[in-house]
This record gives C-alpha cells, structure tokens and sequence, in this order.
C-alpha cells in the first residue's frame, strides 16, 4: 500500500516538475536546442554533440521510469 502511495507520489512529482520544465523550455525554445527536451535544462556540448536530447538527470529518471513500468 505504502508503496503504491510512493510511486504516485513520485509520478505527481516527476508529473510537476515535467510541466514547469515544459514552461521554462517554450521559453528558451527561441534560443536553440541547447536544453533538455524534457525539463529545458542546458545540456553540456559534449553531451548533445553524442545525439543526446536528455540531460544527465532526465536521462537516468528516463530509464528509472521505464524499468518501473516495464
Ligand atoms: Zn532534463
């Protein structure tokens, strides 16, 4: 029970954090694509030059996500 608690929980939390990411990116969309797809955060050079389009931080919840619900 406490479980499934925790994991909506975080859900609504990565949920947020999702949306406010979202605002701040559509406000640095103007600049390029230098930031995180998912929370517009800038992404380090080396990083989008490998093709990534997830900073570090989203990459690994990315995956955490995925495993939860795989
Ligand atoms: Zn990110």
């Amino acid at each position: 029970m406490a479980d499934d608690a925790d994991i909506a929980s975080d859900f609504i939390d990565n949920e947020v954090s999702r949306a406010l990411g979202k605002i701040r990116q559509s406000m640095t969309n103007k600049m390029g694509s230098k930031t995180c797809v998912d929370c517009g955060d800038a992404i380090p050079d080396v990083r989008r030059s490998l093709g990534f389009k997830l900073c570090v931080p989203c990459a690994e919840e990315s995956e955490r996500r995925n495993s939860l619900f795989a």
